[in-house]
């Protein structure tokens, strides 16, 4: 049996011995959030774990389990959590997820681990998870735990942005199951993906603040932000590509590669 780089497929000794020859170890965070009538409700969980488990192939590291569930989902960059399915944390709950995971890493021995976001709305409760949980770890006499907290989304090079929105990129946030993350499932995830039912709803016009309640119509009723018309997987390709090989250079770098 090929030995797996999902830290739940591996048995304790084999767990142990990753952390003893200091793999990096992958926590990816995702949502449980509606992503438009063509795609799957767990878009922001399967995109920022195969990310995570190509760069863990490429360094010899552990992909922990992916949280499944995110902090709520804002009307301006994921359509709001009044779509059916869309089942979120609030933020004080999803930071004492990523502290309590990262403390128990941390107690069995990691000592390199990459927070892997694949939701928007996750960014800073789950900075707040890291500070939290690195306080406990220090206050438990580990003062060698090194936690490095990223966005898949970011690790993407400007030519490839030019060549999928020749008229100019919309911006991460408006970008919620529109080209990219669409492209990215006919990729990795084709089977979950319908082109068929893509909308022409969109692109959303939003204000530069937020109004709570949501008047009607605010945001468009398919829940895609942008648009999805012209994805690929060759597109997802381009994407994933430069996603894996720069957050790969990145954790090299921070990290080296698996001690002996
Ligand atoms: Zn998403
Ligand atoms: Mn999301």
């Amino acid at each position: 049996m090929a030995e797996s780089v999902l830290m739940g497929e591996l048995s304790w000794p084999e767990f142990e011995a990753k952390t003893k020859a200091k793999a990096p170890f992958f926590l990816p965070v995702g949502a449980t959030e509606q992503h438009g009538p063509h795609l799957p409700l767990n878009v922001d969980v399967v995109l920022p774990t195969s990310v995570a488990v190509a760069v863990a192939k490429n360094v010899g590291g552990v992909v922990a389990p992916t949280i499944p569930y995110g902090y709520k989902s804002q009307p301006r960059t994921g359509g709001g959590q009044a779509f059916p399915g869309t089942t979120s944390l609030n933020a004080h709950t999803l930071s004492l997820v990523v502290r309590d995971v990262i403390h128990d890493l941390a107690l069995h021995g990691v000592r390199r681990l990459a927070v892997v976001n694949g939701h928007f709305e996750n960014s800073w409760p789950i900075v707040e998870g890291v500070d939290l949980g690195v306080r406990e770890i220090r206050r438990d006499g580990i003062h060698d735990f090194v936690v490095l907290r990223l966005e898949y989304w970011d690790f993407v090079r400007r030519e490839t942005l030019d060549r999928l929105f020749p008229e100019g990129f919309p911006g991460t946030d408006l970008e919620h199951a529109s080209l990219l993350e669409t492209s990215l499932m006919l990729l990795l995830a084709p089977g979950l993906v319908d082109m068929s039912k893509v909308p022409s709803d969109g692109p959303a016009k939003f204000p530069t603040y937020d109004r709570t309640p949501v008047k009607a119509g605010f945001v468009p009723a398919s829940g895609v932000l942008a648009r999805a018309q012209g994805a690929t997987a060759e597109k997802g390709k381009w994407l994933f590509d430069d996603h894996v090989e720069l957050i790969t250079r990145a954790v090299l770098s921070e990290f080296g590669g698996q001690g002996a």
